[in-house]
């Protein structure tokens, strides 16, 4: 057929035609594609002795290790999904989360705790290695199917709470397409992978390399110091980060003598809005290629990006958009109201068609019938406006748009104005209750260490930047804001009347 390989299909082909090559490097482990393809056979055999079935949950509470890897292909090899937590949310959210998803087993981390009263939980340690090892390593994967979902992966719960995406091997398949066609990843390369596998920037990415037969170096979790040793020791040629990541990458190479390293080709960040200092900086300091990449859980990865080359353009408006669409991937922007498609240079809600939309939410029928619609278009929730060349500018989440006196107001255009000031290190804009408007703009503003912020100061910098509608009625310096496990600020939480009142 004309599918494009799944990931598993690559990996079979790997181990037989390059066995010895080295797939996965962690720590002072190596693991060759050979090692990788029997170990995930023998974790399958294992998983069906212990009762596992197509269909079946296996939870994994774990910072990054190899065993993310074995797990997702044994679920491929048995028809079963990898269901990652996230080892930063409280023990109550991962209570919710395991009563949502009703995983058979939790592969659990040595290091974290988990108290789950009916669930089966094995240890991450020395006794799962032998137990792994000996079991058979014939590979019964007569189960298999492309389109059964193989991982099922909860979104970072910034807008509400967690919700469970079902991705099939068949989503995954675009990661080979993504690697060798958008991001020049080669047999060759060697892939640094530190941000973490339980959301799909971090397990997406971590398969790119993987793909092509190139090097995977795992690191337990982003310390900056850790990452750049890393680079240095393995020769890294390609890697991913979320902005907050890179920056304190970036603070790191500032602060030492040694030079960054030179064998980085190119570089992917995005995930969550980048700042203009950050990524000048970025681009001054590391040297090599950028992506900008655009995408959510729901589309299994990247969909729209930016390449390096529009990164060299002196143009700013286009280093502030995060690029076209992929080939496979079809957009429109559309009125969140109507559905209809909005006129040229007008702000509309991202759509999405493409074979790496993911089937829908896990048990969610009535969400999954809100995200995804008929004729297979996702709506993403994201507001962006289009250029006449294709290039995509996000505006913000329509959940976070303001309506102030009949007009809308994006809060990250107020955001982007107060980043520009030097004296401010963060800041985010919610709507609250205005007598005469409706609602209004409210800014809660992080100082930089060390600077006093008037709040006429601020008044007078916004009045000349932003048309006055768009200023808000409220600004108050604040000592830190909430954010989600995944350092996303929690809009929702702000926008409730203890928080910006108090
Ligand atoms: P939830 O869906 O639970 O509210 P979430 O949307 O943050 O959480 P993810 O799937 O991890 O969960 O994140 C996808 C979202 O992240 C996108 O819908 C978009 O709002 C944001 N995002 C992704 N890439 C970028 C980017 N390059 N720049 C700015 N924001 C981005
Ligand atoms: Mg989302």
């Amino acid at each position: 057929s004309d599918a494009p390989p799944t990931l598993l299909d690559l990996l079979r082909r790997f181990a037989g035609e390059r066995p010895q090559a080295t797939a996965l490097l962690f720590g002072g482990d190596r693991l060759t594609f050979a090692e990788l393809d029997r170990r995930s056979s023998q974790l399958a055999n294992g998983l069906v002795s212990k009762g596992i079935r197509s269909g079946d949950r296996i939870a994994i509470l774990a910072r990054n290790h190899p065993v993310f890897y074995e797990l997702l292909f044994a679920a491929m090899k048995i028809g079963a999904m990898m269901m990652p937590l996230n080892w930063r949310l409280s023990s109550a959210e991962v209570a919710a989360i395991l009563a949502d998803g009703e995983p058979h087993l939790l592969l659990l981390d040595s290091e974290l705790d988990c108290r789950a009263d009916d669930l089966d939980i094995i240890p991450l340690g020395a006794d799962f290695d032998t137990w792994v090892q000996a079991q058979p390593a014939d590979d019964q994967s007569a189960q298999s199917a492309r389109s059964e979902p193989s991982l099922l992966l909860y979104t970072s719960g910034t807008t509400g709470k967690p919700k469970g995406v079902m991705i099939t091997p068949d989503n995954l398949s675009f990661v080979e397409r993504t690697a060798r066609e958008a991001w020049g990843f080669t047999a060759d390369s060697v892939n640094l992978v530190a941000m973490p596998l339980f959301h799909i920037g971090g397990i997406g990415y971590g398969m790119m390399a993987l793909s092509q037969g190139g090097t995977t170096v795992l690191l337990r979790q982003p310390d900056p110091s850790d990452v750049v040793t890393a680079m240095r020791d393995h020769g890294a040629t390609h890697g991913f980060f979320v902005p907050t990541v890179l920056e304190r990458i970036l603070d790191h190479l500032e602060g030492s003598d040694a030079p960054p390293p030179t064998s980085l080709e190119r570089l992917v960040y995005g995930a969550a809005p980048i700042g203009r200092p950050t990524l000048d900086r970025a681009l001054r300091l590391l040297g090599c290629g950028f992506d900008h990449a655009y995408g959510m859980t729901e589309t299994a990865g990247t969909v729209i990006s930016l390449p390096p080359r529009d990164h060299l353009d002196d143009s700013d408006e286009r280093l502030r958009s995060i690029g076209r669409p992929f080939p496979w991937v079809e957009l429109r922007l559309a009125d969140p109201a109507t559905g209809d498609d909005v006129a040229p240079g007008e702000v509309g809600e991202i759509l999405i068609r493409s074979p790496v939309v993911a089937p829908g939410y896990w048990r969610k029928p009535a969400e999954t019938a809100a995200a995804i619609d008929a004729e297979g278009w996702l709506r993403t929730g994201d507001a962006a406006i289009i250029d006449a060349e294709g290039y995509v500018t996000l505006v913000d989440r329509f959940k976070d748009m303001i309506v102030s006196g009949g007009e809308n107001i994006y809060p990250r255009e107020i955001e982007n104005v107060l980043l520009a000031h030097p004296d401010v290190a963060d800041v985010a804009v919610i709507g609250i209750p205005h007598e005469r408007w409706g609602e209004s703009p409210a800014a809660f503003v992080i100082a930089v260490t060390g600077a006093t912020l008037p709040e006429n100061d601020l008044r007078a910098f916004l009045r000349e930047r932003l048309a006055h509608f768009k200023c808000p009625s409220l600004i108050r310096i604040v000592p830190e804001l909430p954010r989600n496990p995944s350092g996303k600020v929690l809009k929702g939480e702000m926008r409730k009347h203890e928080w910006w009142s108090r």
